[in-house]
């Protein structure tokens, strides 16, 4: 079918929301008015529901290895529980390659895993693991790539140290690539765990007392100081867990540097009495940085609704409970860390920030699609309902509920962290490029729809827009 077309439903748009049609012709939006027809269509009536651009998730681990355990995903189950949960395209971070390697290794590697996979659209970060005279080189071939993007962790193996950021955000900067930053202080983690450990504390709890928020805050306020440093240069800081590290960004900006933040819902919906939880059901939360205080969550609300957090991303991993526990149970730093939510993020987000009051309709679209897509060098192609834009739209019903089981999620991992949570408003149809992915809880789309999605550079977002209108 060339034609789709959508009627009767709100469209909401990062701006504004007001009741229109939406044609899509070939995969792309032709057209938004009031009582479109069109000969041929194939008609969705979207009648008590939202049309929303599709939802963009800026960080994702559909296909890591860590500790020897591969997640459960993989790009096609992992892009499945995305379409389920109302996002239409996800950026992953590679896990680090071999010792050694180019910066394009994981790039290369990945694409080759994600072919003939997806079923949602995806790009890639490139992620960088060491600095020499090489790697610095090749970064000023990601953007022919569509890697706009490339990220730094500043603890585990793959860490860089502040001379190695500041020649790679000195590249980063002539050649208009965006540099995100996985922030927490090595040296704390390291100390406090052995520390913990000597003293025989091994229990999940542990895990968290192990990473401080003074460890997110130090590591939050070293890259910023660098980034001033390297000359002002944008930074984005991936999973922000702390009221600390948000008003370091805060003053940050107020200096005048460019600072880009997420957050994930973990970090808005749970806080660190999970590690309590019986059964050493605490290693389900295991993930780093860890689950906070309560305070610290309010603040990340706080944050998300006035504009100082930019977008909701996931880090979705979906390590299976079982996997945790064989590797975790004696010793909390033996276990994987990361935690599946891929599926989850849109109904959370719509039905604990606008059903409960702390965010607008279109800030809601704004944060789980539009920043996003914009931030990541997708938009105007992704992110938005508009004439030009792909047809990437989630109709989502916002009186529909459920109560989260890990049998009613598609993630290939045996538990939710949200399991238990009754949440209202869920996708009832997501569209890839005009290609309806999933409707009413059925797969329609076959295994490869998705496409790999070359990314522009941020700065070229502005023109971008002018030539679509
Ligand atoms: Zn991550």
């Amino acid at each position: 079918m060339d034609y789709i077309l959508i009627k009767n439903g709100l469209i909401v748009n990062a701006g504004d929301a007001f009741r229109a049609d939406l044609l899509i012709y070939r995969g792309v939006i032709a057209r938004i008015g009031a009582d479109l027809e069109q000969q041929d269509a194939t008609v969705i009536d979207a009648k008590g529901c939202y049309v929303i651009p599709g939802g963009v998730d800026a960080h994702t681990h559909l296909n890591l290895t860590a500790k020897g355990v591969k997640v459960g995903d993989g790009f096609f189950l992992g892009t499945v529980s995305a379409a389920f949960g109302g996002t239409t395209c996800v950026v992953e971070h590679p896990g680090f390659g071999p010792v050694g390697c180019s910066l394009l290794h994981q790039l290369v590697h990945y694409q080759e895993e994600a072919r003939g996979q997806a079923v949602v659209d995806y790009g890639l970060h490139a992620v960088f693991q060491h600095v020499d005279a090489k790697v610095l080189d090749e970064m000023a071939h990601l953007a022919e790539k569509g890697v706009p993007t490339g990220k730094i962790y500043l603890t585990y193996d793959g860490r860089l140290d502040d001379r190695e950021i500041l020649e790679v955000l000195d590249r980063a900067h002539g050649l208009g690539l965006l540099t995100a930053f996985h922030a927490e202080n090595d040296g704390i983690i390291r100390f406090l765990s052995d520390k913990l450990r000597a003293e025989g504390k091994f229990a999940p709890v542990y895990h968290a007392l192990s990473r401080p928020d003074c460890c997110e805050a130090e590591a939050i306020q070293r890259i910023l100081h660098l980034a001033e440093a390297a000359g002002n240069v944008p930074v984005y800081v991936v999973h922000l867990s702390t009221a600390r590290g948000l008003r370091a960004i805060e003053e940050a900006r107020q200096r005048g540097l460019t600072v880009y933040a997420e957050v994930c819902p973990q970090h808005l919906l749970l806080d660190d009495s999970c590690y309590l939880e019986p059964e050493y059901g605490g290693l389900k939360y295991i993930m780093a940085p860890p689950a906070r205080k309560k305070e610290d969550a309010a603040a990340l609300w706080h944050g998300l609704e006035t504009g100082s957090i930019d977008a909701v991303a996931t880090d979705h991993c979906s390590f299976n409970f079982a996997d945790k526990l064989a590797l975790g149970k004696e010793d909390f730093s033996k276990c994987p860390g990361g935690i599946p939510g891929v599926e989850t993020r849109l109904p959370l987000i719509f039905s604990e920030g606008v059903l409960k009051g702390r965010l607008s309709l279109s800030r809601f679209v704004d944060v789980v699609s539009t920043a996003p897509a914009k931030i990541m060098g997708l938009y105007p192609r992704k992110g938005i309902l508009a004439p030009g834009s792909d047809g990437d739209v989630v109709i989502f019903d916002p009186v529909k509920d459920k109560t989260i089981t890990p049998a009613k999620l598609h993630h290939n991992a045996d538990y939710s962290p949200y399991e238990g949570m009754s949440v209202k408003g869920w996708p009832v149809a997501t569209l890839v490029r005009g290609h309806v992915v999933v409707e009413h809880d059925r797969l329609l789309a076959e295994k490869g729809w998705g496409e790999y999605v070359p990314r522009h550079l941020m700065s070229d977002t502005a023109s971008n827009k002018e030539t679509t209108g």
